[in-house]
């Protein structure tokens, strides 16, 4: 297997049958089509927006994009999403976060139509994730891990999979959809025993790193033969973007033969995207199917 597990060439693959499905679709009169939905002006949400327009175009789908101000009061941004989960046009809406602390975020999200839910946030999708129904919507975050480990061809029927980090958008979801592909899974988090991590992580065949902790995991942790999925985002030492796994430490202890991870930036990150539109192209198509 490739040492570096790199994000683009599972992206290529993905695009290229999101490509034909959309061609499906617009033959048969669909157009798939996303809303953003954007309370004040953060800069991390707004290019984030920017980059699901610009792909969005690519793949031919139309974009409503919905910006509220900051100052918006509860009813207003109730209605506004209400607007977008009636409009029959819309068959994806992505709401970014976090709102504003004046929101109550979890009775605003609980509006959403699980149908249109792309991001999968909403009780819907998640108790779909726990029951295993394969048609639901999945955390793009922790889908991307998956489809970067298909693509890589790795079983994970039977391996030991260590999860660092218990987020609701990251480690829980990764954990049902690893468990669901028949994994034997731990994971760890803040409060886990020092001693305890370092055994759990040394001891698995596939790690993942989703913690924030920027380049915190350096080749003490690990042993030749392992699987690195790094999900972690941050500023590394020398100021550049970097994951939560010290690649730099690992290349100079060790051969950087010995063990497959992904980049940051080029891994995890490259694929989300790209699988929160593909999640469009499937509420189109469900909608299709059920008209
Ligand atoms: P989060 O909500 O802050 O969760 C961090 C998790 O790490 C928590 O479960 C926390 O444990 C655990 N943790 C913190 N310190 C730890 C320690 N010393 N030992 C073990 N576990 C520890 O973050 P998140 O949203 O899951 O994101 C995690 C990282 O992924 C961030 O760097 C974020 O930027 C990145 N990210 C990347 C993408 C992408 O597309 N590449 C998408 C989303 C997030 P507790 O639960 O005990 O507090």
């Amino acid at each position: 297997m490739e040492t570096l597990l790199r994000g683009a060439p599972v992206r290529d693959a993905i695009d290229g049958e999101i490509k034909l499905r959309v061609k499906k679709l617009k033959a048969e009169g669909c157009d798939p089509m996303v809303a953003t939905f954007r309370i004040g002006d953060d800069a991390g949400e707004q290019y984030y927006e920017k980059a699901v327009i610009k792909r969005a175009s690519e793949y031919g789908f139309d974009c409503k994009v919905v910006v509220l101000p900051e100052d918006v009061s509860q009813e207003e941004a109730e209605a506004a999403l209400r607007a977008l989960n009636e409009n029959e046009r819309i068959h994806g809406i992505l709401m970014l976060m976090p709102f504003p602390k004046r929101i109550d975020s979890e009775a605003l999200t609980s509006l959403l139509s699980p149908e249109k839910d792309i991001d999968a946030i909403t009780d819907t999708s998640y108790s779909n994730l726990f029951t295993n129904k394969k048609d639901g919507f999945f955390a793009c975050t922790a889908e991307s891990c998956m489809e970067i480990l298909r693509h890589y061809d790795v079983d994970l029927k039977g391996k030991h999979v260590v999860i660092v980090g218990r987020s609701l958008r990251v480690g829980k979801p990764l954990l049902m959809m690893m468990l669901n592909a028949n994994a034997t899974v731990t994971v760890c988090h803040s409060r886990t025993k020092e001693g305890d991590l370092r055994r759990a992580l040394y001891n698995a065949d596939i790690v993942v790193l989703a913690t924030g902790l920027t380049e915190y995991y350096g080749p003490e942790f690990f042993r030749d033969g392992q699987i690195i999925i790094d999900v972690g985002t941050g500023r590394g030492k020398d100021g550049k973007m970097a994951g939560d796994f010290d690649s730099k430490s690992w290349e100079q202890d060790k051969d950087p033969e010995h063990l497959c991870y992904t980049p940051v930036p080029g891994g995890v990150g490259t694929v989300t995207t790209t699988l929160l539109l593909r999640n469009v192209v499937k509420a189109a198509e469900r909608k299709q199917r059920n008209q």
